[in-house]
């Protein structure tokens, strides 16, 4: 075993002894705790009890799936795995381009099979168990089929043309796969919300009235001018809600989960968009897409050093060095780096959060609105309200709630 086999196996057991660690912690904290004064009359006793076994449920299911990454991929590894399937596809044809789709299309598709009974289990036991799920299994199928039809349509030809540059164009090949997979990515945000969106969901624009009235009065404070506004079926789907913006420059659209408008005041739901409208107004979005060029440019510039070393080969015991088999073990040595970048990522995106409420206080004129959202959707969702501090570090795109309120109501 080299040197870089070794650091891959060492990072996957830490990886998982410190998931298991922080998922132990968060789970005694949850069943030790009461439910916090700043919740009490929304999230009843009954409510909390519930929440617990709703997020043991997801553990078990969790701990089962994350048990299995980690015995089935070293054992792929260490039985020869990647060498024998390089033996297959280099049998089919001589084009390097088409082993290269070949040998990662492979992979992703075993890695997709092997998550699918876990996400099927997830949607019809748990959600289901909760009444969360209100998908039918033939949703569900179409979902499937749509995101792997997408998959390929999309991931397939720009696979193929990394392939190609890595293939052809020698020391500046880095800088053109950057080049290349940044122009891709804005396009298809770009289109997301007109092309892509809407073959998952139906987008039907918010009807005239008093609450898009009080929503475009309160765009217009913020100086923020709005006209697509969309209620989106997310019912079809899940009794959870959301609410969200997408696309950028002129294509930018709202959209509210019609589950969201069910459950929330006129007021309340201001004051949910005051605080996305906070995100765009405080340069978060153009922020976290600086930050997304930064990350492709450093990943394909050390992507441009790496591939050439032939440890990187040999760790996973090949004999010759096919650039698609280098992209995937490039991926590989770096998903523990990648796991360091998101607990930065996550703590960055924890204090856009408490900046996004203070903008939306600061425009609604009060907290009160947002901090009874706040409320209703922690409670609707079962989410747990007392995390442990090293589960949130890890995992938390969004502070615990508590601190949300108590920061609105200071
Ligand atoms: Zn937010």
């Amino acid at each position: 075993m080299n040197i870089i086999a070794a650091i891959i196996l060492l990072t996957l057991i830490v990886n998982f002894l410190i998931s298991l660690i922080s998922e132990h912690l968060n789970k005694k904290k949850m069943f030790a705790s009461k439910v916090p004064a700043e919740l009490a009359d929304t999230y009843s006793d009954e409510q909390f009890t519930k929440a617990r076994s709703y997020y043991s449920d997801r553990l078990k299911m969790s701990s089962v799936s994350d048990a299995i990454a980690l015995v089935a991929f070293p054992l792929f590894w260490f039985m020869g795995g990647f060498p024998y399937l390089e033996s297959v596809v280099s049998g089919t044809t001589d084009s390097e381009i088409y082993r290269g789709l070949l040998f990662v299309g492979i992979l992703v598709f075993a890695q997709f099979l092997i998550g699918l009974p876990f996400s099927v289990y997830s949607t019809f036991v748990i959600e289901a168990k909760y009444g969360f799920n209100k998908m039918t299994p033939k949703t569900f199928i179409q979902d499937l089929i749509k995101s792997i039809l997408l998959s390929i349509l999309i991931g397939l030809p720009i696979l193929a043309a990394i392939l190609w540059v890595f293939g052809e164009l020698g020391n500046y090949a880095w800088l053109t796969g950057f080049l290349l997979v940044t122009t891709i990515s804005l396009i298809l945000s770009y289109i997301a919300p007109t092309w892509i969106m809407p073959l998952f969901n139906k987008f039907v624009p918010l009807e005239a009235g008093s609450l898009r009235d009080k929503i475009i009065t309160m765009a217009e404070k913020a100086n923020f001018p709005l006209t697509n506004i969309f209620v989106i079926d997310g019912s079809k789907r899940s009794t959870k809600s959301n609410a969200f913006f997408t696309g950028f420059g002129k294509n930018k659209r709202i959209a509210l989960y019609d589950t969201l408008i069910q459950n929330h005041s006129e007021e309340e739901l201001v004051a949910v968009l005051a605080h996305e409208i906070g995100h765009y107004k405080l340069k978060h979005i153009t922020q976290g897409m600086v930050i997304g060029f930064v990350h492709t440019f450093v990943l394909f510039f050390l992507l441009g050093q790496i591939m050439q070393s032939e440890m990187l080969y040999s760790a996973f015991y090949m004999t010759n060095m096919p650039i698609y088999a280098g992209l995937i073990f490039f991926g590989i040595l770096f998903s523990p780096i990648e796991s360091i970048l998101s607990v930065m990522m996550n703590s960055r995106s924890r204090r856009n959060e408490f900046a996004a409420d203070s903008f939306a206080k600061k425009l609604v004129g009060k907290g009160d609105y947002l901090i009874k959202a706040l409320k209703k959707l922690s409670t609707d969702n079962l989410s747990n309200p007392v995390p442990h501090p090293l589960y949130v570090m890890l995992n938390y795109s969004h502070p615990p709630v508590v601190e949300r309120i108590r920061k609105l109501a200071e």
